[in-house]
């Protein structure tokens, strides 16, 4: 069954207005017709069997049927990775959709070779792996900011997951010894971080300073294996 983000509030007969890529995608791609149903979402009031109610040249009209889940509530997860190559933050982004994560946070560090990013594109592609992994939110994709701003700005009660290919302890021991609650992983650049970044992270009280094993990961393997391990530890994978 097709799933489908949208941004109108979801209630019985609510009339739903898709934007013209998803009314192009629903009526060209997928060949829907008035009166077909699908699954629609919109971060808020959980997934609703809809149907076609219109379709009309500058879109399609749906209206909302019946809720078929709460909306679920989902650990508080952000993921924070220096920019790296576009492909690579295209695959975190996805990947971080898939996992679970939040919110996805684009960090500038000293060793960052900033390559340029489109974050509409980033955003599509969170919506789309959101819709098809059967979560019922689409995580928040922020524009690049210094790693130094987002620490100064760090918020109160949230762990940090910093992982350190230079040493750190065992991830799954580290985590569960602090528990769940607010977290963010952090994954350094291709260049890693640099001495005075490092030294700044490991001085956090925040921060819990973790291994991924003892070969260096590229950042796109290391965002996966870090939100895996997190899941595990302290994630809601026991749900
Ligand atoms: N400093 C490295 C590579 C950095 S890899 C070099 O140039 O040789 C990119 C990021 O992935 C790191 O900053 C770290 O956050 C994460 N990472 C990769 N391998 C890791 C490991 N084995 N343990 C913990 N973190 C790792």
């Amino acid at each position: 069954m097709i799933r489908l983000h949208v941004t109108n509030d979801l209630s019985v007969a609510a009339p739903v207005a898709p934007t013209l890529d998803q009314s192009r995608y629903l009526t060209q791609v997928m060949r829907l017709k008035t009166g077909d149903a699908l699954l629609i979402f919109n971060g808020r009031d959980g997934e609703w069997r809809a149907e076609v109610a219109e379709v009309l040249k500058k879109g399609v009209i749906l209206k909302a049927v019946e809720q078929v889940r709460p909306q679920a509530t989902t650990p508080d997860l952000e993921l924070i990775v220096a920019v790296v190559k576009k492909a690579r933050v295209e695959t975190i982004v996805e990947k971080a959709t898939e996992l679970g994560a939040r919110r996805v946070r684009l960090a500038l560090t000293q060793r960052t070779n900033a390559d340029r990013l489109r974050l509409d594109r980033l955003d599509a592609i969170a919506e789309e792996a959101a819709e098809q992994t059967g979560r019922m939110d689409v995580p928040l994709i922020d524009d690049p900011v210094k790693l130094e701003t987002i620490l100064d700005g760090w918020e109160d009660g949230r762990r940090l997951m910093f992982c350190d290919e230079t040493g750190g302890a065992p991830t799954v021991e580290a985590l569960s010894a602090v528990g769940s609650g607010p977290w963010a992983i952090l994954i350094g650049p291709e260049g890693g971080f640099s001495p005075e970044e490092g030294e700044r992270l490991r001085a956090l009280p925040f921060a819990t300073r973790v291994s991924l094993g003892p070969r260096i990961l590229r950042a796109d393997t290391a965002a996966i294996a870090a939100m895996t391990l997190w899941q595990a530890a302290v994630g809601d994978w026991e749900r």
